[in-house]
């Protein structure tokens, strides 16, 4: 036995390492990225005069919180935490837990949520959605009673299904229990709604966001959204510097461009909907709604077709093992062309015209 085996927590030797698939000169239509990069020629400009031998100028990233305050019209009145993904956030929230506690989701919904409940020791229970992915409202409250949970997850819309769920059993679950509820709105540049102006109104809600989803996964950066006394307090929990020079640099210029990251969200909706519909009229398909970049699917031979489409060249997600999700896969919408390349191989596999 080596020394780290020997060594290490067992729950955690127990865990896989979070695999990121090959994915090298393939249409990547896996991971939920925006296919549209911005104004990267103009990189060298702002990196030129950047000094890397120092610490980020602000340690909290004041200018940054303001760029991302006006791309995602947050109101002055709130307050803004910074993390190195939502991921981060996810952790400081987990971090902010006393040792005993329980953190509560839905299953099937974003994986971060038990892994990261999981490397703090805190318990984690997640509540099956029903067969059309919706909250079960009466089991949620059944568990809340029960298990007093201290953090609510709810991904909204939800991944890996896409859909929102309905935003009176949200509510619900906000005013009748004392946990903190955390919404994780990573998808709101593609859905129909949004609880940010419900911070006022409930003090035990935060919001979390990020710009992975909206064309910069690279910069790994991610924000909470509260009431102002809820992130000075949280922030206590906040590595210093946690945002570092390169990520604020760039985030600070990329993000101002307001107009074009929401006109390539716009053509991501309409791309969503064609995608949608072309992948519905194949016969024993079955498309699930998405309010998000994504799209779920259905269908017979899940695994041959993943299978066919990463011999040629297309990457998506089989999620066919997940219980609640047999069959299923999920296609990232991408450009106009790559969704075509990735359509006319499942109308191949399936000899469907
Ligand atoms: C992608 C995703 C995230 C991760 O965001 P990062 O900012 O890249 O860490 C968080 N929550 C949900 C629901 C996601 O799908």
């Amino acid at each position: 036995m080596s020394f780290i085996n020997n060594w290490l927590r067992p729950d955690i030797k127990a865990i896989n390492v979070y695999h990121v698939p090959f994915s090298n000169d393939m249409v990547k239509l896996d991971a939920m990225e925006s296919p549209f990069s911005l104004s990267n020629t103009l990189i060298g400009q702002y990196l030129a005069d950047i000094q890397l031998n120092r610490y980020p100028a602000s340690a909290s990233a004041n200018e940054l919180q303001q760029t991302l305050r006006e791309l995602m019209d947050i109101p002055d009145e709130f307050g803004v935490l910074l993390g190195n993904g939502s991921d981060e956030l996810i952790q400081l929230l987990a971090l902010a837990c006393d040792a005993g506690d329980t953190i509560l989701s839905v299953d099937p919904s974003f994986v971060m949520y038990g892994m990261i409940a999981k490397f703090t020791r805190l318990n984690y229970l997640s509540v099956a959605l029903t067969n059309d992915f919706e909250i079960d409202a009466d089991a949620m409250q059944r568990v809340i009673e029960t298990h007093s949970p201290k953090l609510i997850f709810i991904a909204y819309p939800n991944n890996p299904t896409g859909n929102a769920f309905d935003r009176t059993v949200i509510e619900k679950i906000i005013t009748s229990s004392n946990a903190l509820v955390v919404l994780d709105e990573a998808y709101y540049a593609y859905a129909n709604d949004s609880f940010l102006l419900d911070i006022k109104k409930y003090p035990n809600l935060v919001l979390l966001r990020t710009v992975s989803k909206i064309g910069f996964a690279g910069l790994r950066l991610g924000l909470l959204i509260a009431a102002q006394d809820m992130v000075a307090a949280l922030d206590k929990l906040r590595l210093p510097y946690n945002i570092n020079t390169l990520t604020q640099v760039s985030a600070n210029f990329l993000l101002k461009e307001k107009k074009e990251i929401n006109q390539n969200s716009q053509i991501i909706l309409k791309e969503r909907i064609k995608l949608s519909s072309t992948l519905g009229a194949i016969s024993g398909l079955q498309v699930y709604p998405s309010q998000a970049n994504f799209i779920l699917f259905k269908t017979q031979n899940a695994n041959l077709l993943f299978k066919f489409l990463k011999v040629n060249g297309v990457l998506i997600k089989d999620l066919s093992s997940i219980p609640a999700l047999t069959d299923c896969l999920r296609a990232t919408i991408g450009t106009q062309t790559q969704n075509q390349t990735f359509i006319n191989l499942v109308k191949r596999f399936y000899d469907w015209e």
